[in-house]
């Protein structure tokens, strides 16, 4: 018999592919720099200060609870916007901190992490054509999910070392197009609090056009040095438009986890819930009672979760410091900013980052990486300090190492 046998799908030659262009969103932009850097750091056996995960478990009794519950039949589709404990859990915390009353019946959805959250609440609200306004710098899912939405990002930039919101600026960026702010406090990368002046002056744009704001408070329970967390759901005339957006992988040092919640009037909340449908339809059951245990957990958790990373805060920040990095104030979150041109080096924050992963054996994230708009300022370099102790002493020793022998002030251009 010599019937041709159909040829195997690999010997399908790459001329075979179809040659209509893909998504040009996606197609238009790389890997994440958090996977880049996470990558570099392994492939030269660095200490990874670059993305921002602890090098540390989360709560012993919150694993506990996503154990047990894996063994007792947690493990078919749990309801569409989120296990009721885990909502009721939500409303409670909103209470507690808060002092935002919630209905967890109507007003939570529960997602696959916050960056579904963002996604969901975007296409919420958005439709082709719409215009959303974003503080540069910024945490690089934004513009994408933005675009990928067919909304138009509008790009205010904060600027260092204070990172003062620009009141003018802010204000002209919104128009009659502008249908949502997306605001990230405790901010990523800068490490800033929002003021409630700031907060009040947002919230006066936000009303004065009628627009929605996606609040994304990751970091809510990470702040330092007395800075309290003000959702600006809290905000007088702002409850029924805000979406504030939570995650258990910051709260609770489980990032790979990804359970996220949203908390938004009754109004946004089916909107919501139909996006959460269409992206992943449910969350694992098993890790949502296990949060829920988590949320409902003393004040001393949240106390002494927030002393334990300012205490590593100042040990990488004072350390830096001496290495003669220029530091910025970190107010809240997993990281800080430093300013890399006092240590005389010529070259970019991508190259600095590269080299000090190749020859210090230490990863950061050039900050021109959280910008989506024209020229970044490329002189800043961002360092995690959610590791152990003893790894911000080492990590501090091999910068120390590398600098002592001259190599930041090589020629780098
Ligand atoms: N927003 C900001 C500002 C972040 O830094 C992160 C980091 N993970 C996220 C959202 C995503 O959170 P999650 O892991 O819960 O999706
Ligand atoms: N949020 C983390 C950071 O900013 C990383 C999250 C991710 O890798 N997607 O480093």
């Amino acid at each position: 018999m010599s019937e041709a046998r159909p040829k195997p799908a690999a010997a399908t030659s790459a001329a075979a592919r179809p040659g209509r262009p893909q998504n040009a969103v996606l197609s238009g932009i790389g890997t994440t720099i958090f996977t880049v850097m996470s990558a570099l750091a392994q492939q030269h056996g660095a200490i990874n200060l670059g993305q921002g995960f602890p090098d540390y478990d989360g709560p012993p009794d919150v694993i506990e609870a996503a154990a047990a519950a894996l063994k007792d039949g947690r493990n078919q589709y749990p309801p569409l916007t989120g296990l009721p404990e885990l909502r009721a859990a939500v409303a409670a915390h909103n209470r507690r901190f808060y002092g935002i009353e919630v209905d967890p019946d109507g007003e939570v959805v529960v997602t696959s992490g916050a960056t579904e959250a963002i996604t969901a609440c975007l296409a919420a609200v958005l439709n082709p054509g719409d215009e959303v306004v974003l503080l540069e710098p910024l945490y690089d899912t934004y513009v994408p999910s933005i675009r990928l939405l067919g909304g138009i990002p509008r790009l205010v930039r904060l600027s260092p070392p204070r990172w003062e919101l620009p009141r003018a600026e802010l204000a002209a960026a919104f128009g009659p197009r502008t249908k949502a702010i997306l605001l990230n406090t405790p901010m990523n990368p800068t490490g800033k609090v929002f003021t409630g002046a700031e907060l009040a002056f947002i919230a006066d744009l936000i009303t004065r056009h009628d627009v929605y704001a996606i609040c994304d408070e990751v970091y809510e329970h990470l702040t330092f040095d007395g800075w309290r967390h003000i959702p600006l759901m809290s905000v007088p005339g702002m409850r029924r438009r805000c979406m504030r957006i939570g995650s258990a992988g910051k709260t609770f040092n489980l990032t790979g986890w990804k359970v996220g919640y949203v908390t938004c009037d009754a109004g946004l909340q089916p909107n919501v819930a139909k996006a959460h449908q269409n992206l992943t339809f449910t969350t694992p059951p098993n890790l949502q009672r296990a949060v829920a245990l988590g949320l409902a957990k003393d004040d001393s958790y949240f106390r002494d979760f927030a002393a334990d990373l300012q205490a590593k805060r100042d040990l990488l920040a004072t350390g830096l410091m001496r290495l003669g990095f220029g530091v910025l104030e970190t107010r809240g979150s997993y990281f800080i900013t430093t300013d890399i041109r006092p240590l005389g080096w010529s070259g970019d924050d991508m190259a600095f980052c590269r080299a000090i992963t190749e020859e210090a054996k230490v990863t950061a994230i050039p900050n021109s990486a959280f910008y989506a708009g024209p020229h970044p300022p490329d002189h800043y370099v961002r360092f995690a300090f959610c590791k152990r102790v003893p790894v911000l002493e080492e990590a501090l020793a091999r910068l120390a190492a590398w600098i002592g022998a001259g190599r930041a002030r090589s020629a780098r251009r």
